[in-house]
Formats: structure tokens, C-alpha cells, sequence
């Protein structure tokens, strides 16, 4: 039929490769498809296995991701979500009511400690924030509307690892959702459904995307009623992933067995050495026997990471001298890409505390908090070598 060319340019369709299989995810930057029947399109609305409707409910490039990362975590399926705080808070708004209590850690990477806090300030959910060292704190914070408990596999910046088995078993004990945040340790360090937990999280950002070029996140529920009700909100709450920054997620996952590796292995090189430099008082790395964790850690993790903590000697002022000084080494606010970065959290990200409110917060005036990257570990260790001269 010959259209106008208002409506031939309207109607292009992708070539149809009948035999040709890509290797690659091609990216489905689509977000409709049509349908030859009525009754199909109203049945492929109601679920998230069905037939691809709309990309806010699901879509081929997106799915890609979501099947994979279910698969590493061991989980029965996974929802997409464009952030990791979009994650966050579709599964505390999809899990709780108003009235709730939550049990969480309190060393909490700082988005979901304002989740947490909006929560409480407008809908009257409750929050009790334990240490984590014992699981005996699920129990005695315990009180009858607990609803969820949420913990990190390591914690930013001090590196704390928690007794997963042990926490998780206590929270599933009291009937507990229990969720974990699994960015820093990600599937290859540590799968937490296997512990227990209910729902698994990521910021996508970090180590999953890896490369610094996409903001993403994901939810991994154990159980199919669980996914279906994580689906069903996220896709109400409109957190759902743009396909594009699905598949550079996805793109980043497939070497991220790799990438993992050699974070591990360079920040193992680098606690050492940093531990044995005259203006370093402390290193936080659960790899070291000297971590209050390196115990639980070793029973948790498969390694330790590539995120490590050090104090300076010098307090504050060495801190934001090290950040100056640092050339190959880049002074950035996130981690988890392939580059290695610096944060003094107590010139940038806590500049507004004083020395007993770091301390608080679990940080010294002099705490930095270095992401390993994958780059040759000499080449690293000579930047923060003259780094830590100024
Ligand atoms: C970055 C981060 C988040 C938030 O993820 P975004 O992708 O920035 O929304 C949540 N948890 C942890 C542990 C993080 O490091």
C-alpha cells in the first residue's frame, strides 16, 4: 500500500532476522508494542512474564539484565529500577505501612538513612538502628509492628560486615522481611539469598555498571510473590530502568566476575602498604586479621572487596592534602567503577561535623576512603605514595 510520507516515515520497522541470532542484547529502546489482539494486550498488562506491552512494565533489554542478575544472586527474578535509591525505596514503600517498625543497621549508606528519616517524618514509620555486631540486637529491638529488617553486606566507609547467617536467620525468626543492600560485595562476594534474606538490592552504579557511565539499580527477591509484589510497585512507582542504561549495566556485568578480582586483589596490596606507611594510623579492610570483622567476614565473603578505608595520622588537614595530591587516583564522590577514586569524607560529604560528630558517625577527621580500581596496583601504590608525602 502506498502511505503518505507523513505516515511512511512514522511506520519504520527493524528488519526481521529470521536466521540471524546476536550475540550481543540489542538494546529495545522501545516503549510500546503492538499487539493484533484485544484480549492479549489486556492479559500481557496484569503480569510480568507475559508478552512485552509497555517498557514501564517491562521490556526484552531490561529482562536481559533482570534474568541474569537473578541468576548470580540465586534469586527466583529481578526488577530493574533506575537508581539504587529508586530500589531502596520501592521495596520499603512496597513493604511497609504506615505505623511499621524497621530494624536497620546503623552504619547505612547515607541515601537510605534519609529514606529512612522521610519515612519516619511523614508516614510514622518507626526505625530502630542497631550496631551489628550481635545478632541478639534483631531481638531486643524487636516490638509487635516490626515489620522489615535491612542491613548492608559491608558498609560504607568503615567496611563493617555483619553476620549475615546469623542476622538473617534472627530476622526470620521474629517473621521479618529481611532486605540487603549487596552493592559493595555484589553477587560474586556474597549472595545473601542463600542466607536467608528475602530481597537483594544493588546501586547498579557501582560495581555492577563498573564503568562510572550509568546510573541503575536492581531488586532480587527470593520467592515469586515477593517479585511479583516488588514488580507490581515498581513498575506503580515508576522507578523502573530505562532500556538503555539496562543494557550498559548488562554490558558491565558480563566482565564483572573479572573487574571483582582484581579490586580484591589490588586492595589487598594496598591495606598492606598502607598499613606500614608512617602516615597511616589505621587501615579498615575485612581482609585484615586486624579488622573487628575479618572473622565474619572470612565466613561471609568469598573476598574482601575492593573498598578499603584509612586514617591519617595528620586529621583533617593531611585528608584534604591527600585529596589535592592525588593525580592518577581521582577525587569523586562515588565507587565501584573500574577507576580507582578518594573521598575525605571529613573535607567533602561531612565537612559540616566536628571531630566528636565524625567520631559519631564512625569516621575520623583523617578517615579516607579509597575505591580500588582495577588498574595496575604499582602504578596505584606510586600515586598514593606521593600522594601521602605532601
Ligand atoms: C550508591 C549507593 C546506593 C544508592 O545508589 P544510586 O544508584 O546512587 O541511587 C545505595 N546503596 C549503596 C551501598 C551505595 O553505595
Amino acid at each position: 500500500m502506498n502511505h503518505h510520507p507523513e505516515t511512511t516515515a512514522v511506520h519504520v520497522s527493524a528488519p526481521q532476522l529470521p536466521h540471524s541470532r546476536p550475540i550481543s542484547v540489542p538494546i529495545y529502546q522501545a516503549s510500546n508494542f503492538a499487539f493484533d489482539d484485544p484480549d492479549a494486550l489486556a492479559e500481557a498488562l496484569g503480569r510480568p512474564e507475559g508478552e512485552f506491552v509497555y517498557s514501564r512494565y517491562a521490556n526484552p533489554t531490561t529482562r536481559a539484565l533482570e534474568t541474569t542478575v537473578a541468576a548470580l544472586e540465586g534469586g527466583f527474578g529481578a526488577v530493574a529500577t533506575a537508581s539504587g535509591m529508586g530500589a531502596i525505596n520501592s521495596v520499603l514503600l512496597s513493604s511497609l505501612r504506615s505505623g511499621d517498625h524497621v530494624i536497620a543497621q546503623n552504619c547505612l549508606y547515607g541515601g537510605t538513612i534519609a529514606t529512612f528519616a522521610d519515612l519516619a517524618d511523614r508516614f510514622g514509620v518507626q526505625i530502630s538502628y542497631i550496631p551489628g555486631h550481635d545478632p541478639a540486637e534483631v531481638a531486643a529491638a524487636l516490638r509487635p509492628n516490626t515489620r522489615l529488617l535491612y542491613l548492608e553486606t559491608i558498609a560504607n566507609p568503615m567496611t563493617q560486615v555483619v553476620d549475615l547467617p546469623a542476622f538473617l536467620a534472627a530476622g526470620r525468626e521474629a517473621g521479618l522481611i529481611t532486605v540487603v543492600d549487596n552493592t559493595f560485595a555484589t553477587p560474586l562476594l556474597c549472595r545473601p539469598l542463600e542466607h536467608g534474606a528475602d530481597v537483594v538490592l544493588h546501586s547498579a552504579t557501582k560495581y555492577l555498571g563498573g564503568h562510572s557511565d550509568v546510573t541503575g539499580g536492581i531488586l532480587v527477591a527470593a520467592q515469586e510473590q515477593r517479585y511479583r509484589q516488588l514488580w507490581h510497585h515498581t513498575m506503580e512507582i515508576g522507578a523502573c530502568a530505562d532500556p538503555f542504561a539496562a543494557w550498559l549495566v548488562l554490558r558491565g556485568v558480563q566482565t564483572l566476575p573479572l573487574r571483582m578480582r582484581q579490586h580484591c586483589a589490588n586492595a589487598a596490596v594496598l591495606a598492606e602498604r598502607l598499613a606500614a606507611h608512617p602516615a597511616v594510623s589505621a587501615v579498615h579492610w575485612p581482609g585484615r586479621v586486624e579488622h573487628p570483622d575479618h572473622q565474619v567476614a572470612s565466613r561471609v565473603l568469598a573476598d574482601y572487596g575492593g573498598m578499603l578505608a584509612f586514617d591519617l595520622v595528620g586529621g583533617r588537614e593531611a585528608g584534604y592534602a591527600l585529596s589535592k595530591g592525588v593525580r592518577l587516583v581521582r577525587l569523586a564522590a562515588s565507587l565501584g567503577g573500574v577507576e580507582s577514586t578518594v573521598l575525605h569524607p571529613g573535607s567533602t560529604s561531612h565537612r559540616q561535623l566536628d571531630a566528636a560528630a565524625l567520631r559519631d558517625a564512625g569516621i575520623g577527621a583523617g578517615t579516607v576512603r579509597l575505591s580500588v580500581g582495577i588498574e595496575h596496583v604499582e602504578d596505584l601504590w606510586a600515586d598514593l605514595a606521593q600522594a601521602l608525602e605532601n
